[in-house]
C-alpha cells in the first residue's frame, strides 16, 4: 500500500499559486459569506481565510445572522457581484433551512463562482468547456495526476452524488475514459458493486462505510468523507483494515482535504483572471 499524500501534493499546488499571485497586478480577493452559526462552517471559513493569506490572496468573511432572509442574502451577493474589488464569492454551505440554496447559487456571477456550483459552470464542466470546476473533484484529479494514475478503461465507482463532489467527479473521470459507476443512498448491494472496482471513491460522510471485504486486492481507494468521531476526524473508509488491500489510498486527514483547499486557491486566481480578461 502506498499513500496518496494530499498534504505534500497540495504544498506544490499552493507554491504554484503563490508564484502566480505575485505576477498579478492586484491581489485577488475572495469574499466568503457565512450565514448562521454552524460550528463546522466556522472552522472551514477560518481555514480558507488562513490558506488564502498564506499565498497572498486577500480574504474577507462576511458573517450574517441565522435569520438573514433570502432577499437580503441575494442582495448581498448582487452587491459583491458588482464590486470590482471582489473577484471570487463563496457562500459557505450548509445554509440555514429557510434559505433556498439553488436560488442563492444562481445569484452569484458565474465568473466569481469560486465553488463552481453555478449552473453555467456545471454546464461548462459537462460540455468540457473552460470554467470553474468545484475544488474537491479538481483536487482529486490533481492528486491522481500527481501519482501518474491512468484512468483509461479503469472501473471506477463514485459513491455520493452531490453537485459539489460526486457528480462533477464522475464527469471528470468519464472524461479520462474511466468506466464510471455512480452509487448513492438508494443503491442496492453496494458491497457487491465495489468488489469489482479498480478505483473506489467514497464521498458520503459515513464512518466505516467502506470495509475490507468491499475492496478488491490492489484497488485504489480515495476517501473524501470527513466525519467527527470522538473528537477526531475520520473518513468513510475503515482505514486500518482497508489500507493493506489497496495499491494506493488517501489518508484522512491529509488526503483530499488539503487538495480541496489548494484547488480553491487556484480557483480564486482563475476567477480573478476571468474578470480581468473581460
Ligand atoms: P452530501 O450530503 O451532499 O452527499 C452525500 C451523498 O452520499 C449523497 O449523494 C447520498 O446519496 C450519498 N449517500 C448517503 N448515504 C449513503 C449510503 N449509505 N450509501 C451510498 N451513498 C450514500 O455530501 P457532500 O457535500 O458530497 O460531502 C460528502 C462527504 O465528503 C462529507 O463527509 C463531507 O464532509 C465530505 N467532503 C469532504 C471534502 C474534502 O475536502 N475532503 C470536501 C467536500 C465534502
Amino acid at each position: 500500500m502506498y499513500l496518496m499524500d494530499g498534504k505534500e501534493t497540495a504544498k506544490k499546488v499552493r507554491a504554484e499559486v503563490k508564484e502566480e499571485v505575485k505576477l498579478l497586478q492586484h491581489k485577488p480577493h475572495l469574499l466568503v459569506i457565512w450565514v448562521g452559526n454552524d460550528l463546522a462552517s466556522q472552522t472551514y471559513v477560518q481555514s480558507k481565510e488562513k490558506a488564502c493569506n498564506s499565498v497572498g490572496i486577500e480574504a474577507t468573511t462576511l458573517h450574517l445572522s441565522e435569520d438573514t432572509s433570502q432577499r437580503e442574502l441575494i442582495q448581498t451577493i448582487q452587491e459583491a457581484n458588482e464590486n470590482p474589488h471582489i473577484h471570487a464569492i463563496l457562500v459557505q454551505m450548509p445554509l440555514p433551512n429557510h434559505l433556498d440554496e439553488k436560488e442563492i447559487i444562481n445569484a452569484i456571477d458565474p465568473r466569481k463562482d469560486v465553488d463552481g456550483l453555478h449552473p453555467v459552470n456545471q454546464g461548462k464542466l459537462m460540455l468540457q468547456m473552460p470554467g470553474i470546476i468545484p475544488a474537491t473533484p479538481k483536487g482529486i484529479m490533481r492528486l491522481i495526476d500527481n501519482y501518474c494514475i491512468d484512468l483509461t478503461g479503469k472501473k471506477v465507482i463514485v459513491i455520493g452524488r452531490s453537485m459539489l463532489v460526486g457528480k462533477p467527479l464522475s464527469i471528470l473521470m468519464l472524461q479520462r475514459s474511466a468506466t464510471v459507476t455512480m452509487a448513492h443512498s438508494k443503491t442496492k448491494n453496494l458491497h457487491e458493486l465495489t468488489k469489482d472496482m479498480d478505483v473506489i471513491v467514497s464521498a458520503v460522510g459515513k464512518p466505516k462505510l467502506i470495509t475490507a471485504d468491499m475492496v478488491k486486492e490492489g484497488a485504489i481507494v480515495i476517501d473524501v468523507g470527513i466525519n467527527r468521531v470522538l473528537g477526531t476526524i475520520v473518513g468513510d473508509v475503515d482505514y486500518l483494515s482497508v489500507a493493506n488491500k489497496t495499491s494506493r489510498i488517501t489518508p484522512v486527514p491529509g488526503g483530499v482535504g488539503p487538495m480541496t483547499i489548494a484547488c480553491l486557491l487556484e480557483n480564486v486566481v482563475e476567477c480573478y483572471k476571468l474578470l480581468k480578461n473581460d
